[in-house]
């Protein structure tokens, strides 16, 4: 048979816990063990607790009611004893009494714990109690914890235990609601959302640990505190009082408040209250769940910032925009007035971003922001729809005509320089278009449409300048679409060709150079001048591929005079700003001259001043580039720009061309005279040679002779002509040594 004390050292016999599942009317056994016991404490004893039946009948009644069994294990044969039923019990219940080896009582998992328990109460001097939980079965039922209590009752003469003999109480149902408080706590522990328990008169009977993460305080520092303890101020007061009649009457409430930590910083919180009532006390107990949302508010914030402003120039968004000029519509329908939309794009601002930096782009968008704004004032919209593009809103016109000065006024605003940090500052000039609600559009998109036509329409026309919609506009932006199109197969169907135009060397007598001059015959739209086409490349990034033909043809055509007996004709090139700043330019002119063969001391490159000017230090690296190689280098157009013979000084250029705004007014033009003059003269001192361009006159060429302009190019001397013709042309007209300095004025042609 097997026994529980089988591992332990002979002579120390173990009792074991029965597991007694056994109604209280099996007490009887006990009541008999009693009996026995007394019997062995003597007569006296006996004698003043009454006669035996009475006993056993108390005791028997005091087991059923305490729900207690009664269990004895004989130690030498490891068999239990226990009753399965209070016996004589007052609801006639029957006890049972059994007996079964110990081990088949308990649970396989809980034996090794009944034998150290009793291991530990055979080994000490058995004064004490032995009491231990585990696990039973009995009569095949479900296992059920039992906490059994019991102590030796019999023992040999060498005083070692023969039997142990005690209670046993089923603790099924309260060994699961301990283990239900203890996971309880433990979440309540290791929540991230504060909780408190609040009484009814709001003071805290008990906070979680988050709760003092949440507000700094320690345990004793809340504990029997006013509730209002966290209140913000004084306008939570109200608040407070709310919840509290909330919690009070409906037992609920939820919501946010702005509570304040120990240290005095605030913070926002979701509050969950639910009022819960409380058996014990009888009082009704709040449960406060708070969750700091202080993060997930500014997140919030920051989002909704980020959906409707530019992060840049913190400016409105595209979508901020449209909602605003939506309503300023709707306003608009109610008063009777007027709306301007102004598009703004600035100037070459792609190159100055790429040469500069980004990061320096950032600051002029920053800047110009800052200018349109405060030029238009701060109650119209500003806002940044990416890139360098702005568009002002401004309500309450009366005539449609108002909004040409406002865009004056913010062109004029560009004229003073934009400040990008402590040492550097640049000049950008912005071009704007404008449509107009009602007399354009109804819509806010069509009428960012529209002012976005005409802002194209200013660059067209020269940038640094506005636009207001109109119906010939949205033709022209039709034709720039289909323009942009045709031109991107133009190289592959071969339409570019070169028109060549001579020009007039006053020391040479003759033809010492010619310009080369693009021109794109489509079959489908006709010939479209440059003026048109070239910006269209340039936006569209053709211009590359484009300028090289150019270059590469350009180079061909005169190697190929230079063989018929030309040896001393020069050719000028004209070159995009893009063309200067993208990509290794100085790389592929050189890989062009290698190719076909050109010497760079024959080629000039034209550039026009006021790109030049937009950014001078770095175009002066590249234009360094190029002079190294031999190359010219003449600033085309100048005077039309941000003219400034100062950043001459700086510029590797070799040769100034006087535009032909300023000849068309000579000699009667005192301005023009004197303007041309004064270039000659300054180009001259800086050791510049200086070419007139649009000579259609006589007088124009005598006065231009007169002031010691080196040459001259215009209609008076040859329109732009085929290669063939202009080789004729310079045939005729050859460059006769070098001539005398100063010379006078020369015959026409
Ligand atoms: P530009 O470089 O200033 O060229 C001179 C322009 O003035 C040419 O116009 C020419 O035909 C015109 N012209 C010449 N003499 C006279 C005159 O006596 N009176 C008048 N009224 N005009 C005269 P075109 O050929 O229409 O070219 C216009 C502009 O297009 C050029 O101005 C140049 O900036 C640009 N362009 C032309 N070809 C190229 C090219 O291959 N590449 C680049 N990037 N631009 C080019
Ligand atoms: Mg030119
Ligand atoms: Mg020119």
């Amino acid at each position: 048979m097997p026994k529980l004390d089988a591992p332990i050292r002979r002579g120390v016999r173990v009792i074991v816990p029965s597991q007694l599942h056994v109604p209280v009317a099996a007490l009887l056994v006990a009541l008999l063990a009693l009996c026995v016991m007394l019997a062995l404490r003597g007569r006296a004893r006996r004698a003043r607790a009454g006669a035996p039946d009475e006993r056993v009948e108390r005791l028997t009644l005091a087991l059923w009611a305490t729900g207690e069994r009664y269990w004895d294990y004989d130690v030498a044969s490891g068999q239990l004893r226990h009753t399965t039923c209070a016996m004589v019990a007052p609801d006639g219940s029957e006890v049972v009494e059994r007996t079964a080896p110990i081990e088949t009582l308990l649970h396989p998992e809980d034996r090794p714990i009944a034998r150290e328990a009793l291991a530990r109460y055979l080994q000490g001097d058995g004064s004490g109690r032995l009491q231990v939980q585990l696990r039973v079965a009995i009569d095949g039922d479900d296992w059920r914890w039992v906490r059994a209590r019991g102590r030796a009752v019999a023992r040999d003469r060498d005083g070692a235990v023969l039997r142990i003999a005690g209670t046993a109480l089923d603790i099924t149902a309260t060994r699961a609601a301990e283990r239900e408080h203890r996971i309880a706590a433990e979440v309540l522990r290791s929540m991230r959302e504060a909780v408190a328990v609040i009484d009814a008169q709001f003071r805290y009977v008990s906070v979680n640990p988050a709760f003092l993460r949440m507000t700094g305080y320690t345990e004793s520092e809340v504990l029997g505190q006013d509730a209002r303890l966290l209140d913000d101020n004084s306008d939570s007061e109200d608040v407070s009082r709310h919840l509290r009649e909330q919690a009070t009457r409906h037992g609920h409430w939820s919501g946010e408040l702005r509570q304040r930590r120990k240290d005095g910083e605030q913070f926002l919180a979701t509050v969950e209250c639910r009022t819960v009532h409380d058996a014990d006390l009888g009082t009704p107990l709040h449960v406060f769940v708070l969750n700091d949302i202080t993060h997930q508010k500014r997140a919030e914030q920051e989002l909704r910032y980020l959906a409707n402003f530019d992060t840049l120039t913190s400016l409105p968004n595209r979508s901020l925009l449209s909602e605003r000029l939506s309503r300023a519509i709707a306003r608009a329908q109610d008063t009777g007035r007027r709306i301007a939309v102004l598009f703004l794009d600035l100037d070459r601002f792609k190159d100055i971003n790429d040469s500069l930096g980004h990061a320096a782009g950032d600051r002029i968008l920053r800047a110009a922001a800052t200018r349109v704004q405060q030029t238009v004032g701060m109650h119209h919209t500003v806002a940044r729809l990416g890139g360098d593009e702005f568009t002002i809103v401004i309500e309450n016109l009366d005539e449609a005509q108002a909004a040409d000065r406002i865009a004056r006024e913010i062109i004029h605003a560009f004229e003073a320089p934009l400040r990008i940090d402590e040492r550097r500052q640049i000049t950008i000039s912005p071009s704007l278009g404008i449509s107009v609600y009602p007399d354009h559009a109804r819509g806010p998109t069509e009428l960012l449409k529209q002012a976005d036509i005409a802002m194209y329409q200013a660059k067209a026309a020269g940038r640094r300048t506005f636009m207001r919609y109109d119906d010939a506009m949205d033709i022209a932006a039709r034709r720039r679409t289909t323009l942009t199109g045709a031109l991107r197969e133009v190289l592959d169907r071969g339409e570019l060709r070169l028109a060549l135009q001579p020009r007039h060397s006053m020391a040479l007598d003759g033809i010492a150079s010619v310009e080369a001059l693009l021109r794109w015959h489509s079959p489908t739209l006709g010939e479209i001048p440059p003026s048109e086409f070239i910006p269209i490349a340039e936006e569209s990034g053709l211009i590359h591929e484009i300028g090289e033909w150019v270059l590469r043809e350009a180079c061909r055509t005169i190697l190929d005079w230079r063989r018929q007996g030309l040896a001393d004709i020069s050719v000028s090139v004209n070159v995009s700003l893009l063309q200067l700043l993208r990509g290794d330019f100085p790389g592929v002119v050189r890989r062009v001259l290698d190719e076909v063969g050109f010497p760079p001391e024959r080629l000039e490159l034209e550039l026009t001043e006021s790109v030049l000017m937009a950014d001078a230090e770095h175009a002066a690296a590249r234009l360094q580039a190029l002079r190294t190689m031999g190359v010219s280098l003449a600033i085309d157009d100048f005077g039309t720009g941000y003219s400034s013979l100062a950043y001459l000084k700086r510029l590797p250029i070799t040769t100034i061309k006087i535009d032909k705004a300023f000849v068309a007014g000579l000699p009667d033009d005192p301005e023009d005279a004197a303007i041309t003059t004064t270039v000659i003269t300054m180009a001259h001192a800086l050791g510049r040679t200086v070419v007139a361009e649009g000579v259609e006159t006589e007088a124009q060429l005598r006065f231009l002779a007169e002031r010691g302009c080196d040459e001259l190019q215009g209609y008076w001397i040859s329109r732009p002509l085929p290669p063939a013709q202009c080789l004729a042309f310079v045939r005729e007209r050859p460059a006769h040594g070098p001539a005398a300095a100063g010379t006078g004025p020369v015959a026409p042609p």
